[in-house]
């Protein structure tokens, strides 16, 4: 008897194991079946590496991709399928950003109960938050540089244009060697990291509004350079006496350091980390490369320039952006999208409301300043440029800001490698991408 109850048990406990299994099969497979069919080797979803069904369109209704003949292609001209390459994604399944892969069940037309069955045979329909006018605009601008350009709505929370360059066409894909080091298939808006140069100076900048005191009514000096921690500090010339909106207008190195010294690093890391610089960012389905920002000893030179957004910073290019959007709403940064969104974004405070007004402000008396308003005609713009020192290389050029406009509230980041000075070279980037953007 002993021996028979022993044995009803373990068959109780092996049903019970078996329901429990079957419950967690059921769960997983209506949570993530759908991304179980999304892969390039599954016969039914992929031919070639091509989704052998469904539509996927921009914000507008442009056809990005389709099935023509019976087997998936890229929609528009060359320049429309280079631009949208590191959106879509390539037909090797190389671009981890790619929409193609990203959200393969809702372009297939994936449910549970049908799977992949579809008896029309057209497959769903995804709509991006991408605008492939302003995705164009970004790659002419970059004209063959490498580089990274981002622009999001900041209401809505939805990304127009995260271009990369280099870029491919992928009707025509190019046979990279083993060892090609030219990182093509990395989205350089969202997946890398670049020092930030002076766009860094709006987190000493807001640092110093919060911290210090008597900042808006100091008199600043610079002499062309400064002796911190044993060694110099530089500008591109002596800026003689300022206020800070001159220095950060001025984008004076001398000013921004001895801030950075006054501020302390931990001071700096804090408010990088609380603008979300130093995170992994959601956009959609995609995560945003984390940044860096390494606590330098009290009163060094690294320190000094950590301030200015050298020594071993380092920013993605959309996580600027958002901070550019949070500054353009009052301190609330949006949560970002790469699908079409109807309504505005769930919003998380950032920044202290006082502050994102002053912040703006100080952008605004920037543009007019120093980098001109008649250079973005139609536009209200606030922004910061960034010239990002990287060794023998030709700087890299920044320009991270927001149109303060309503009728068009886009926030953005330029950044366009080995370019030279940041204004110059990547301003121009920017306003052809707000304009395209503005219609
Ligand atoms: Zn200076």
């Amino acid at each position: 008897m002993k021996k028979i109850r022993g044995r009803a048990w373990a068959v109780m406990a092996l049903a019970g194991a078996v329901v429990l299994l079957m419950g967690l099969f059921l769960y997983l497979f209506f949570t993530r079946g759908g991304s179980w069919v999304s892969f390039p080797a599954n016969g039914d979803a992929f031919i070639s590496g091509r989704l052998r069904a469904g539509r996927v369109t921009d914000r507008n209704g442009e056809t990005l991709y389709a099935i023509a003949d019976g087997e998936g292609a890229y929609g528009g001209d060359e320049l429309t399928r280079r631009a949208l390459l590191h959106t879509l994604g390539d037909k090797n399944g190389n671009i981890g950003t790619g929409a193609l892969y990203k959200y393969g069940d809702r372009i297939l037309g994936w449910d549970p109960v049908n799977g992949v069955y579809d008896p029309r045979g057209d497959g769903g329909e995804l709509v991006l938050s991408a605008d492939a006018r302003v995705c164009r605009a970004a790659l002419q601008a970059l004209d063959g540089r490498s580089g990274a350009v981002f622009l999001m709505n900041y209401v809505t929370g939805e990304v127009l244009c995260a271009v990369s360059s280099p870029t491919f066409d992928p009707e025509d894909p190019p046979n990279l060697a083993w060892d090609d080091t030219s990182g093509v298939y990395l989205n350089r808006a969202l997946s890398v990291t670049y020092p930030p140069g002076s766009t860094f100076k709006l987190v000493t900048l807001a640092a110093a509004v919060e911290r210090i005191d008597d900042i808006f009514d100091r008199d600043f000096t610079c002499a062309g350079s400064v002796e911190i921690g044993g060694g110099t500090v530089t500008c591109s010339k002596a800026h003689g006496n300022m206020k800070i909106e001159d220095a950060f207008a001025n984008s004076c190195n001398c000013v921004f350091a001895a801030l950075a010294v006054e501020l302390g690093g931990d001071t700096l890391r804090e408010y990088a980390a609380r603008y979300g610089l130093l995170d992994r960012l959601q956009v959609g389905k995609s995560l945003t490369a984390a940044g860096r920002y390494d606590v330098a000893g009290p009163g060094t030179l690294d320190l000094g320039w950590s301030g200015a957004g050298q020594y071993n910073d380092l920013v993605c290019p959309a996580a600027m952006a958002r901070l550019a959007a949070a500054i353009a709403n009052g301190g609330l940064a949006p949560e970002m999208t790469d699908l079409r969104r109807d309504g505005d974004a769930p919003l998380t405070r950032i920044m202290e409301a006082e502050t994102a007004r002053l912040l703006g402000e100080m952008m605004d008396y920037a543009v007019a300043h120093t980098y001109g308003d008649k250079n973005f005609p139609g536009l209200d713009l606030r922004a910061k440029s960034g010239t990002a020192e990287v060794g023998a290389d030709r700087p890299h050029a920044w320009f991270v800001g927001y149109n303060a406009d309503p009728q068009a509230p886009y926030a953005f980041a330029v950044c366009v490698e080995n370019a030279g000075s940041g204004a110059s070279n990547a301003g121009p980037v920017a306003r052809a991408i707000l304009q395209a953007a503005a219609g």
